[in-house]
């Protein structure tokens, strides 16, 4: 017997929630793919491809540039409730990274980064694309000035200071503008997704990974739902967040109110949002304001 679907899709702990067309349209491509019989992986990654091309995002075509100025890297990963698995850390020049991602799902690897994950993209036929966005240059040219301009005292001590060949003062999670994105599926089969993708913080080095690929940090599915997390990606893997929040879920907790618990592990200096998906629910929280959308039969 055919159960009910659902699918909730995130622009990011911090993104405006006038934004909300974006992942409004991202859910419309995610039921569109259910309706032709897909499954959950695919709605969710068909979900991701819509946030990715949509330069208002920061994943995909309007990713974040590092901050070098000129160095563009993005992560990408997919999980079914199978446990299929697949992630690219730090790969340049290509147009959707959770493609990439869904081709490493097939090999042997869990993960792929940087140099070898954009030749694995390129032998799988990804062509070369400049993900470089207007709007990524204006950010970057703000955030140069307010790394000029300010002292951020406040900050957490290790966050001060941040050595790049020179001393930069370094604003860990003050990020305003964290829209990564993200989506999860449940699908009439029962089965779950998540898919994330991004091009990381405002304020980080070339090299740099955050949560959004890393299993059990920035993504978890299983048998009893999926969760997505963004925000803070070293404070979101300090806490395996996304794996702690399925397992609230997993032991019966309601979705919303295990993500709620899962924000609460954090103080209020620290971004982060979190989309799940369990058998019998789904919500978008976050302590930020979020762009988030959600369809359900
Ligand atoms: N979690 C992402 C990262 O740290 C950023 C975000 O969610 O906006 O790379």
């Amino acid at each position: 017997m055919a159960g009910r679907w659902a699918v909730v899709v995130h622009g990011g702990s911090g993104s405006s929630s006038a934004f909300k067309d974006g992942p409004a349209a991202a859910c419309n491509a995610a039921v569109e793919s259910l309706r032709r019989g897909e499954s959950a992986l695919e709605a969710a990654v068909a979900a991701a491809v819509v946030m990715e091309d949509d330069a208002r995002f920061n994943a995909g075509t309007g990713s974040n540039l590092r901050l070098d100025g000129v160095t563009i890297e993005m992560d990408a990963a997919a999980m079914t409730s199978d446990a299929r698995f697949g992630a690219v850390g730090c790969i340049r020049r290509v147009k959707n990274p959770i493609l990439v991602a869904c081709e490493v799902m097939k090999t042997p690897h869990l993960l792929l980064c940087g140099e070898g994950a954009a030749a694995f993209a390129r032998q799988h036929g990804f062509p070369d694309h400049d993900p470089i966005s207007d709007r990524a240059r204006e950010k970057y040219r703000l955030a140069r000035t307010n790394l000029n301009a300010r002292t951020f005292e406040n900050e957490r001590p290790e966050r001060r200071r941040f050595d790049l060949g020179e001393q930069w003062n370094f604003p860990g999670s003050q990020q305003d503008d964290c829209d990564t994105i993200g989506a999860v599926v449940r699908d009439e089969k029962g089965r779950f997704a998540v898919a994330n993708s991004t091009g990381g913080v405002t304020y980080m080095l070339p090299g740099r990974i955050g949560d959004s690929p890393l299993l059990g940090a920035g993504l978890y599915a299983g048998r009893s739902g999926a969760v997505a997390a963004t925000g803070d990606g070293e404070e979101i893997t300090r806490k395996l967040l996304s794996k702690q929040v399925y397992d609230w879920m997993g032991s019966g907790m309601p979705a919303e109110e295990a993500c709620r618990r899962g924000l609460d592990l954090f103080t209020n200096q620290v971004s982060v949002g979190l989309i799940a998906v369990s058998a019998d629910g789904f919500c978008g929280v976050s302590n930020r304001d979020m762009a988030w959308a959600s369809a359900e039969e």
